[in-house]
């Protein structure tokens, strides 16, 4: 395999400059790892609290500017993320792994996300005029009730979706006229660049936006420990967001989390089987299970629990595990030496509490040096660790249910709540279904992954904190109300 272009020029993005950092470091294609996809610089404490003190003084304009203009910045850079969704793709797929089918669709997506929140500066952005208008219960005072900026923003996010997760934070906070510290995952430090490269061309203030690259440890905690930043979006796992949250909530900045999953596909008798299998295999294994919204329980009812993991087991044994860039490959590998580590640790794990094992779970080697392992799936019981605890790869757990209200049972038996999906011919059990299950976003028919850009994304309990993201219901956290009286 040829390699690709290796970006030497990969530096923070600061009061509207480039900048190198006292410590570099690199990564690389996990598909191939003798390949170097980017050298980068490192940031430190300094660096962030220089980058915090530029967005904080640029708030003061930005906050200020028309809707239009916030509008016209959102929407040129949507525009190019569009038009340039092969050649980042092909970045996201080298330095991430995911197909290159799947990263220029994430591209794509980044870029719908962008024109979306561009639109929605002019209708329902801070400062555009929309709010209450509202009779006192005193004669003659008015009230009306308006959105406002809350401030400096800090967006800390995974390595699993380097482009769209950055995208549904960045773009609402600057529509809402906040100003930006954005923080991608070590991993994937090229793929914010790209993003934030296209940001510095889109004539916004300078210090409106901001990247830093380093560790969490030292970068993600400044922005977290920071007076200046007045919220705080944190997409990442769940130990790392109960940090986050304890820090933040304690000097009473806004805070949004985004945390693990451990998500339901419940497949009842009447359902469309071949359907409930093509499903699990998108939901459970595509993007190598390095989803927050892969289904890893897949709760199915006795009468058809055989016919089903037969059918499964057939659609695994067909699946191409390779190289990200390959044609027809339908899986790539996993992130990082790590986590091939840890997956493979989850397959032990699974045989020794005694999960019965249907297929996969090995490592498998290639014609370049890669973090390849094959889908596993195990027949497991409720109390098992396979079925309790988010795993974060192509690892996925049958369990069985007698019937509806047992399936329902197991699938809110969890401390997560994110997605939940069900494949089901009964409309009866479908909407009793999207009633009860308790998590944030429910699937009928369909994968548990794969969301729209313009409508809320996000979970209850372990899976998040705080408002909702994405479409209008965006404006919750980026956005402060104010109540304003006036004597008519
Ligand atoms: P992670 O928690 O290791 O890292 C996430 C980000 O937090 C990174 O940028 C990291 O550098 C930073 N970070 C680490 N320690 C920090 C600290 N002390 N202070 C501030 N920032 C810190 O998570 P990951 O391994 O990159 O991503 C995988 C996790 O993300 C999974 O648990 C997955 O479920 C979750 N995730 C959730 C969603 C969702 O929307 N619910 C979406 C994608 C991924």
């Amino acid at each position: 395999m040829i390699h690709g272009e290796i970006h030497q020029n990969v530096r923070q993005y600061i009061n509207g400059r480039w900048e190198t950092s006292a410590t570099t470091g690199v990564s690389v294609n996990p598909s191939d790892t003798s390949e170097v996809v980017a050298e980068y610089a490192r940031a430190d404490r300094r660096q962030a609290d220089i980058a915090i003190r530029a967005a904080t003084e640029a708030f003061a304009h930005w906050s200020h500017s028309t809707p239009q203009r916030r509008a016209d910045v959102l929407d040129r850079i949507g525009a190019e993320l569009l038009a340039r969704k092969d050649d980042l793709g092909l970045l996201l797929a080298r330095e991430e792994g995911k197909t290159l089918p799947e990263a220029v669709a994430e591209v794509a997506r980044a870029g719908q996300v962008f024109k979306f929140f561009a639109g929605e500066a002019i209708r329902g952005g801070a400062g555009s005029g929309g709010g209450e208008n509202l009779a006192s219960v005193r004669a003659g005072v008015q009230i009306d009730v308006t959105r406002e900026p809350v401030g400096v923003v800090g967006v800390i996010t995974p390595w699993n979706s380097p482009f769209v997760i950055p995208a549904w934070k960045i773009a609402p906070a600057l529509a809402h006229g906040n100003s930006v510290v954005f923080k991608p995952a070590e991993l994937v430090p090229a793929c914010g660049w790209a993003l934030a490269e296209i940001i510095s061309r889109a004539a916004l203030p300078a210090g409106t936006f901001n990247l830093l690259m380093g560790s969490g440890r030292e970068v993600g905690q400044a922005l977290v420990d920071s007076p200046l930043v007045d919220a705080l979006s944190f997409t990442g796992s769940a130990a790392n967001g109960e940090r986050v949250l304890q820090a933040v909530g304690l000097r009473r900045a806004k805070v949004q989390l985004e945390t693990g999953g451990k998500n339901a596909l419940v497949v009842l008798a009447d359902a469309d089987l071949d359907r409930a299998v093509d499903c699990a295999v998108q939901g459970a294994y595509f993007s190598a299970g390095q989803r927050c919204t892969a289904s890893s329980r897949l709760i199915v009812e006795s009468a058809v629990h055989d016919a089903f993991v037969a059918k499964l087991r057939q659609r695994l044994k067909a699946l191409t595990i390779g190289h990200a860039l390959e044609r027809g490959v339908d899986i790539g590998p996993v992130a990082d030496e790590e986590r091939l580590a840890q997956n493979l640790a989850w397959v032990g794990i699974a045989r020794n509490e005694g999960a019965e094992h249907v297929w996969g779970g090995e490592a498998l080697e290639r014609a370049t040096t890669g973090h390849y392992m094959s889908p596993a799936l195990f027949l497991a019981k409720p109390a098992h660790r396979i079925a309790r605890e988010e795993i974060f790869g192509p690892l996925a757990c049958v369990l069985r249910a007698d019937d509806y209200d047992e399936a329902l049972a197991l699938c809110n038996d969890t401390p997560f709540g994110l997605c939940a999906g069900i494949c089901t011919n009964s409309l009866k059990h479908a909407m009793h279904f999207r009633r009860h299950a308790v998590v944030g976003m429910t699937m009928v028919n369909l994968p548990t992954a794969g969301v729209d850009f313009h409508v809320p994304f996000g979970g209850r309990k372990g899976s998040g904190y705080g408002p909702r993201e994405q479409g209008r219901h965006a404006a919750e956290f980026y956005t402060t109300v104010k109540t304003g009286y006036m004597l008519a």
